[in-house]
């Protein structure tokens, strides 16, 4: 904190920033005639104009001034409105990447478009990110009018439109949209298996309206974007009835004699790495039974590419059967298959196995199959909008959290002044001792408001208590209207109206938000009716408009009159910012208008914290029913307990976004490569690094780097490399032709034994065939074993905690443990993807083709579906009882009302 002395001899930092916006502001003013001589082509013509000069070098910045001046004009003519000065100076902030905080009614939907047309010259796209789709359409339409004018395009981008549509969208130079979509549509374009697919390009530059609500309020859980994989349950029962006619191979074969079989069968287990292999004869067997079962067409080989996910499934069902023990690596329990843990044997109810494992098992102790709900892909707002080359904000109410903006997001938050100075009257909160008195309180102010004739918007903090006050004002036969932000576009038309005289409205705090309340009601959307209306002539149009807007006048000042819009609340929130979110619906542009907080010791934040002290003042001065207390130190009491419960959210998010960190770093690499193997002509040079990285591994487990002779295991290795590579590389018989052969050497023979083996598949079809063939083997394997990924990090993230890590760090260990299973993840997918490559049996180019084109359906048929934000209604819940983590103040703690005294000798000497 800067001492105030010295913020009062040098100004504050926003002062400072204001004073230099200002001098851009006068600069802007300054072009106004000029602008104001160009004929509309003129005026229009600016806009190539500005690319051009873009083109030849100069910046965004130096066009400032006067892209800001041409859109005012544009403005003028098109809208009808002019930007205020201050709203030039909120657009510079917005454009400089900051938070603007400007007050409702300050026009920030205008503000806007200054610092979004600037930025869209360069055509790289501008997102300007709204709270719902309704006003995502409204404001694009609205504003639209204004980019159109100046030749810029503009897209609405929200759920539930077709690809081509999106994509339009995207490519427009503005897109309106809400965060939930833009968030998705950054999650599915990294899901997709063709570039043509994707939706968005790039991002660029984001104004994000409503900043707190979405940054903050919304910022407590991340976006989830969820699916069940196709359902195989048919398939893995059928092959469950063929694999135990398969026999285990007892003793391990010498590729060259043959011998060291101890009893010969279709497959060998290895215990150590919990793997099968078929071998040659057992892949015969298993070929000729699955034919059998009318699993495989007859002819057809398990090594088809084709038949990837078949085999797949062998394995499973193999690995289920032979490697995986009931009552020893799992239980089965009410019909479901439980994982014990190997280490501390702990039941992971709700684990599963992935990669069809689990279902396997299932399969074999012959209970319901279930088909899991993954989670494909995830994201957090907080590291969605980071991404962004430059992003702002506007908001009425962002300065209680300027802290968090800064800390989180880099970003930093200026306060814009009003156009003309507020005038509202913010009473101080009223106590009761009852609910019950409380809201005969409140219902009293709302008639004493109604006969009065003046309009009052009543707050709630939820639907439940919304409805508790209908009922009671339906009862006191007071009209009125119930908005519970379930219905966008038609509460905003609701609230439109609710500064009509004697309006009633009551709303919980995201309802009709971002829809202005004009004292005397919207005149102006009955006048765009009527010019809607065909069948009256231009004349009568003009006479009913002038009608309409004599009646306006005479109810605005009637309004005025009666004190402007009145506010009443019902409760105070756990944030101060939504309480001032509240009061800021009054008192726009300089209108009258009140509020008043009513309180009772029964709500939940008064219970909390500063009910019992109050309660003993209220008993002491005998205070009969129906009496309140008013007092600015209640006040401040409330606050305080209100800025607790604001850091404790914070800590949630916080915590959230240092969790989400981690999966971020991965994500970010996964994506990238992603995008890489998608964009990428060739495949070759990516898949030779993966097989020389897969083989060198291969070879290292029995043959260590820098041994000698005596320490390999050279018929080990050539059983794996047959079974499970199939390459026969005889390497015994050249160490034994030569002694110059090294561990190195040993590598480079296995590896160019893959090279080879590749090649030959490559020559049968040719590198144009194989390509797409190789991108989708590569895909599906990264994105499946991506998700499986996620899941684990998610078991990991809940079960941190309960680990039992003596002074250990559960963040630190979470990061290391999330950075294991990323590197063993990486390892999988090179394993997995090599292994089918070089295995897989190629016959005709028809059948490489055709296999690709399985393998992407596949991937893309994913059931079910699902897009999920659990805040998705905009409601800001209390994840936890709040009354556990506010702790009561102590009698040497200083006293919670901020005097800087001890509670004892402060408030604490009341009560
Ligand atoms: P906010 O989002 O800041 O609460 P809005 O963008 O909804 O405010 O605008 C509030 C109202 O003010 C709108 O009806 C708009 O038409 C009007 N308005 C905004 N800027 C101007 C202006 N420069 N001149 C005239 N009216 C304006």
């Amino acid at each position: 904190m800067i001492p105030k002395f010295l913020t009062q001899i040098f100004g504050s930092r926003n002062d400072r920033l204001l004073k230099t916006y200002r001098r851009t502001v006068v600069q802007i003013n300054a072009l106004e005639p000029q602008f104001e001589a160009l004929d509309d082509a003129a005026l229009r013509a600016k806009t190539d104009e500005f690319r051009q000069r873009l083109a030849a070098g100069s910046t965004v910045d130096d066009l400032l001034p006067e892209a800001f001046a041409v859109v005012r004009e544009a403005s003028k003519r098109v809208l009808k409105m002019r930007h205020f000065d201050v709203q030039m100076v909120g657009g510079i902030a917005l454009h400089q990447g900051k938070i603007a905080e400007m007050r409702t009614g300050e026009g920030k939907t205008l503000t806007a478009t200054l610092p979004v047309y600037l930025n869209a010259l360069p055509a790289k796209g501008v997102h300007v990110v709204t709270v719902n789709d309704y006003l995502a359409r409204r404001d694009a339409e609205w504003m639209g009018r204004l980019y159109g004018f100046l030749g810029l395009s503009v897209g609405v981008n929200v759920p539930g439109m077709g690809r081509a549509e999106k994509q339009d969208a995207f490519r427009a130079d503005v897109t309106y949209g809400t965060n939930n979509e833009f968030g998705f549509d950054y999650l599915r374009d990294n899901m997709v298996y063709e570039t043509g697919d994707r939706v968005a390009r790039g991002l660029h530059y984001a104004i994000v309206d409503e900043v707190d609500s979405i940054l903050i309020d919304e910022a407590r859980t991340p976006l989830i974007i969820s699916g069940q994989a196709e359902d195989h349950t048919e398939l893995y029962v059928r092959i469950n009835a063929v694999v135990p006619q398969l026999k285990k191979q007892i003793g391990e074969a010498d590729p060259r004699t043959g011998e060291g079989v101890i009893e010969p069968g279709d497959f060998t287990v290895d215990e150590k790495t919990h793997q099968v292999y078929l071998t040659e004869d057992g892949h015969e067997k298993a070929e000729a039974l699955m034919a059998e079962a009318g699993l495989l067409p007859a002819g057809a080989s398990l090594y088809d590419p084709a038949n990837i996910a078949l085999m797949h499934h062998v394995y499973a069902a193999l690995r289920a059967n032979h490697l995986y023990h009931r009552d020893q690596h799992y239980v089965v329990q009410n019909g479901e298959v439980v994982i014990v843990d190997e280490f501390t044997g702990r039941l992971m109810t709700g684990r599963r196995w992935s990669d069809g494992l689990h279902q396997a098992v299932e399969a074999k102790e012959g209970v319901q199959i279930q088909s899991e709900n993954q989670t494909l892909a995830s994201i957090t707002f907080q590291n969605y909008f980071r991404m962004y080359g430059k992003l702002a904000g506007m908001t009425g109410t962002a300065d209680t959290e300027a802290f968090e903006f800064q800390e989180i997001y880099g970003l930093e938050t200026v306060v814009i002044p009003p156009n003309r100075p507020t005038v509202r009257k913010d009473e101080n909160d009223l106590i009761y001792k009852t609910e019950k008195e409380k809201y005969d309180a409140v219902a009293a102010d709302i008639r004493d408001c109604h006969e009065r004739g003046q309009p009052v918007l009543v707050g709630t903090t939820s639907i439940e208590n919304s409805e508790r006050l209908s009922a009671l004002l339906t009862k006191a036969k007071l009209p009125h209207q119930v908005l519970n932000a379930k219905q966008h576009a038609k509460e905003a038309e609701i609230v439109a109206e609710a500064g009509r005289p004697k309006a009633i409205t009551i709303a919980t705090n995201m309802a009709g938000r971002g829809t202005d309340i004009v004292l005397g009601g919207n005149v102006e959307k009955q006048i765009q009716i009527l010019q809607a209306d065909a069948s009256l002539s231009d004349e009568q149009k003009a006479a009913k408009a002038k009608q309409l807007q004599d009646e306006w006048a005479g109810l605005h000042d009637q309004v005025k009159a009666a004190g402007g819009l009145r506010i009443v609340a019902t409760e105070r929130h756990e944030s101060r910012r939504i309480d001032n979110q509240l009061r800021g619906r009054s008192g726009r542009q300089g209108d009258p208008g009140s509020s008043r907080f009513y309180l009772s010791l029964d709500d939940s934040l008064m219970r909390i914290f500063a009910g019992d002290r109050v309660r003993a003042i209220m008993d002491r001065l005998k205070m009969p029913e129906g009496e309140a207390i008013e007092a600015g130190i209640v006040n401040r009491s409330i606050e305080s307990a209100q800025r607790k419960v604001e850091a404790r959210n914070f800590d949630i998010r916080k915590q959230l976004l240092e969790y989400d960190d981690v999966s971020n770093d991965q994500r970010k690499v996964i994506y990238q490569q992603r995008n890489e193997i998608l964009e990428s002509a060739s495949m070759l040079e990516t898949v030779a690094g993966l097989r020389r990285s897969a083989l060198t591994d291969v070879v290292r487990t029995h043959v260590p780097p820098e041994t000698l002779e005596e320490q390999w295991d050279l018929a080990a290795l050539e059983t794996v490399l047959k079974d499970e590579w199939q390459l026969e590389v005889p390497l015994r018989t050249e160490v034994e032709a030569s002694d110059a052969i090294t561990d190195e050497d040993i590598v480079e023979k296995v590896v160019a034994a893959g090279e080879a083996m590749f090649q030959a598949k490559l020559d049968i079809v040719g590198e144009a065939q194989f390509t797409p063939f190789m991108r989708m083997v590569l895909l599906q394997s990264i994105d499946s074993h991506w998700r499986e990924h996620l899941a684990a990090l998610d078991y990991l993230r809940q079960g941190i905690h309960l680990r039992g890590y003596a002074q250990k760090n559960p963040k630190q260990e979470y990061k290391r443990e999330a950075f294991e299973l990323f590197s063993q993840l990486l390892d999988v997918v090179k394993m997995e993807v090599t292994r089918v490559l070089l295995t897989v049996r190629i016959q005709t180019q028809e059948q490489v083709s055709a296999a690709a084109e399985a393998i992407e359906q596949q991937a893309s048929r994913v059931e079910n579906v699902s897009y999920t934000h659990p805040n998705e209604d905009g409601s800001v819940s209390t994840e936890a009882d709040a009354s556990s983590e506010v702790p009561r103040v102590g009698r040497n703690d200083p006293c919670p009302c901020g005097s800087g005294k001890k509670y004892k000798q402060c408030h604490g000497r009341l009560a």
